[in-house]
């Protein structure tokens, strides 16, 4: 009974497609009697990202998840990435990084490798160049060295995956830990077997599995689900309209009635127009989950459900 979670970032107030994310996450994890956790990815956020904290967990609750402990912050855990990060760079596994976004950007890469993949400038740089580039004040993120491996992931939903892995970085130039190192030593200490995301993610998970590979971890579960889109194509965002709980509500949707919309877009069966997801538990099938983004039309989303 491989435990599963549910990681936003506070950056505002969770919209349809995060509700819908967190709901299938929660029932992958309870359908199968799985504890289920919550933590807050807010790296790189200011306090003023508490607040948000709060009104996510409400939300969350409003629409009748729960989770087992008291939520953890990333922002607390330090200490827990920069221990990886010590045993890392023991191994001989780090090096630091002088390269601008705009340089990586514009450098050349193997034109069969994706864009923005690390071109490995700084990797072996010649003991001069790291002493001026010392000299020069500018600070340095720390990468991982990862000799181009070829990882595999094989996801619930979208089979296998293969992808060449480039040395990304482990410590941002502002001394911050980078979301791809927090998400593995937090899901390896927090226990987790199963993660169920959004499946813009599907990507990144390789470098997660080659660094639960270099760190001794275990390896849990993935499940990426289709992010919802507004109908002209984009990630469903803010901007699109009444997407919000607090907005449903104004417009006559209780969360009852956005579970119950956001169930059927899962694929569970539900004839009533009101449901918790606890009367989901028994319903739900992951083999029933679509591939495609669910897309929800301008009127959907300015009208009642
Ligand atoms: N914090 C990420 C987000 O809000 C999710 C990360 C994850 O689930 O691994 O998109």
């Amino acid at each position: 009974m491989p435990t599963g979670r549910f990681a936003p970032s506070p950056t505002g107030d969770l919209h349809i497609g995060n509700l819908r994310t967190a709901l299938a996450a929660w029932l992958f994890a309870r359908s199968d009697g799985s504890r289920f956790l919550l933590r807050f990815e807010d790296l790189d956020l200011s306090t003023s990202s508490r607040d948000y904290e709060h009104r996510q967990a409400r939300d969350l609750s409003l629409i009748g998840l729960d989770w087992d402990d008291p939520p953890v912050r990333q922002s607390e855990r330090s200490d827990l990435y920069e221990d990886a990060i010590t045993d890392l760079s023991n191994a001989g596994l780090t090096y630091r990084c002088w390269c601008s976004r705009r340089e990586v950007r514009e450098a050349a890469v193997a034109p069969h490798k994706p864009p923005g993949t690390y071109p490995g400038t700084c990797r072996d740089l010649p003991a001069k160049k790291v002493a001026e580039n010392e000299e020069s004040g500018r600070p340095a993120a720390l990468r991982l060295r990862c000799f181009s491996t070829a990882t595999d992931v094989v996801d619930l939903l979208h089979g296998s995956v293969s992808a060449s892995v480039d040395d990304f970085v482990l410590r941002r130039n502002d001394g911050t830990p980078a979301y791809n190192l927090a998400v593995v030593v937090d899901d390896a200490d927090q226990g987790v077997g199963e993660v169920v995301r959004a499946d813009d993610l599907l990507d990144s998970t390789p470098r997660h599995i080659h660094l639960q590979s270099v760190l001794k971890l275990s390896v849990p579960s993935y499940a990426h689900v289709p992010l919802v889109l507004a109908d002209d194509g984009k990630r469903l965002a803010k901007r699109h309209g009444s997407v919000t709980l607090h907005d449903r509500s104004v417009l006559g949707d209780g969360p009852e009635r956005v579970v119950s919309v956001l169930a059927a877009s899962l694929g569970i069966d539900v004839p009533e127009q009101l449901v918790r997801p606890s009367d989901l538990i028994t319903r739900f099938d992951p083999a029933e989950l679509s591939l495609d983004p669910w897309v929800l039309s301008a009127e959907a989303i300015d009208t009642t459900w």
